[in-house]
């Protein structure tokens, strides 16, 4: 709390900190930055973050940076903990891109005549910047712009992986996850909040970063949480995946997992394994986890599942064995029963969650069948019960192709969405909540903690997937 905090006028501002950023970062058009005309509040303090620009294994460097001044709706976060999430890891690590099959040789152009590669733009360009990155995390609020309503400085409080303005068309209708605020995230939108020794400016991504001694973000990411519990535990828990876990299975359209019935969980990384906690939680009476690693098999026993397959194993009966795990005591129709037809009877899982997605690096441990993800996505939306519920939250590669009578009148329905259909400001504190009263096991999912100056370490083992995930702490 050590940040010196003075007003000035915007005039000034512009001159001793915005302006360097170009005119880009207050143009008219930017709905980010649209209501912050109000009084300015500047903080001047010197951090470390790690900094991601340019292209291959060396371009997240730990940097030391200097805060700029902020704005209107702008909140500065102290981070206490941050997850390492998957879906970063292709960017923090700067991976190759996961190659396309190689085109014929007589389509390849010859090599003397190669023409250099134009500059990327749209989100590309995104590459090109200085981003400290990073999906949010937690932390104590250092300061606030003028404009804040919902934190006050001293708050411990949750960066969100997804925004909730609560004034927008989706917030309006109950579907905080799809926030509007989610689109105004590319080149054009992020506003420069530090700099280099160089005067390079340097921006969040999404808003939010993460991998830093700082957060600077906007008040609609931002979820104050009430709550004593470590740094490396609520890091965990109000991660974007245990959020899209628990946000699956417990809140998205008010709870489609009911007290008795039957949950498939298709991977059980983070946001898996949240799942199956939630599931729990829930009151689910069967709880199928699938993944091809041991290791994350039996965590899933540990945090709730009554089963676990390995899709490896399974095969191509992966489907069918979930049906028969899901048919229950009694197949007499007259008496409540199900039968095992796959299209329209009642075998299947009444919800599955699928939280698998491509990988971007081949795993050291145990591959699974399909590095697209593709496959096991359909699996999941074959092995969820006719009438049953499927919550779809992962990132795969291609298309997905589906029995074309079962998508249609097969009566499973689909639903997607960020964040697991998870209201932030709703739905977070009650997973804290979860958290303290011991029914959430954070614990058992972060399995590698390490002090930021370790980050890129602990990525490595997040990309290979030898642990279930890493929380990096400040
Ligand atoms: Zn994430
Ligand atoms: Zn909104």
């Amino acid at each position: 709390m050590d940040a010196t905090r003075q007003r000035t006028s915007r005039r000034s501002l512009l001159k001793t900190g915005l302006a360097a950023a170009g005119a880009a970062a207050l143009a008219p058009s930017s709905d980010i930055l649209a209501q912050s005309q109000s009084a300015t509040v500047v903080t001047a303090k010197r951090f470390r973050a790690w900094v991601s620009r340019g292209t291959g294994r060396a371009r997240t460097t730990l940097q030391d940076l200097t805060l700029r001044g902020i704005i209107g709706r702008q909140v500065v976060v102290r981070t206490e903990a941050t997850n390492l999430c998957y879906s970063n890891t292709g960017v923090v690590l700067g991976l190759p891109p996961v190659a396309a099959p190689a085109p014929p040789a007589t389509q390849r152009p010859a090599q003397a005549n190669a023409v250099p590669a134009p500059p990327p733009t749209g989100f590309g360009r995104l590459n090109t910047m200085a981003l400290i990155q990073g999906h949010g995390g937690v932390g104590i609020v250092q300061a606030v712009g003028p404009d804040v309503r919902r934190v006050q400085v001293g708050d411990r409080v949750c960066v969100s992986g997804t925004p909730q303005c609560g004034s927008c068309y989706q917030c309006l209708r109950g579907r905080a996850d799809m926030c509007q605020f989610l689109g105004r995230q590319g080149p054009d939108d992020l506003v420069p909040v530090a700099e280099m020794r160089d005067g390079t400016p340097v921006f969040m991504n999404s808003h939010i970063g993460g991998l830093g001694e700082l957060m600077v973000t906007f008040e609609e990411w931002v979820v104050p949480v009430f709550t004593k519990a470590t740094a490396v535990d609520l890091g965990m828990v109000c991660s974007c995946v245990s959020v899209a876990g628990l946000g699956a299975t417990t809140s998205h359209a008010a709870g489609l997992v009911e007290p008795g019935s039957i949950v498939a969980v298709v991977g059980c990384g983070p946001l898996g394994l949240s799942g199956v906690q939630g599931a729990r939680i829930s009151g689910a009476s069967t709880i199928i986890a699938i993944d091809p690693v041991r290791a994350r098999r039996e965590v899933a026993m540990t945090v709730g599942a009554t089963h676990v397959l390995d899709p490896n194993v399974e095969g191509d009966r992966l489907v069918e064995k979930v049906r028969e795990l899901s048919k229950g005591p009694n197949t007499r129709l007259w008496a409540g029963g199900r039968d095992s037809g796959g299209l329209l009877g009642g075998a299947g899982a009444d919800f599955v969650l699928e939280a698998v997605g491509a990988d971007q690096a081949k795993p050291k441990v145990e591959v699974g069948p399909d590095p697209t993800g593709i496959l096991p996505l359909r699996q999941a939306y074959e092995m969820c019960a006719p009438g049953g519920h499927i919550v779809t939250t992962s990132l795969p590669r291609g298309n997905l192709t589906l029995p074309a009578v079962m998508f249609t009148i097969g009566g499973r329905t689909h639903h997607a969405g960020q964040a697991g259909g998870a209201n932030p400001m709703r739905d977070i504190p009650r997973f804290v909540e979860l958290l303290d009263k011991g029914q959430y096991h954070a614990k058992a999912l972060a399995t590698r903690v390490v002090p930021i100056e370790r980050m890129l370490e602990a990525y490595e083992d997040v990309v290979y997937r030898t642990t279930v995930t890493a929380i990096m702490t400040v």
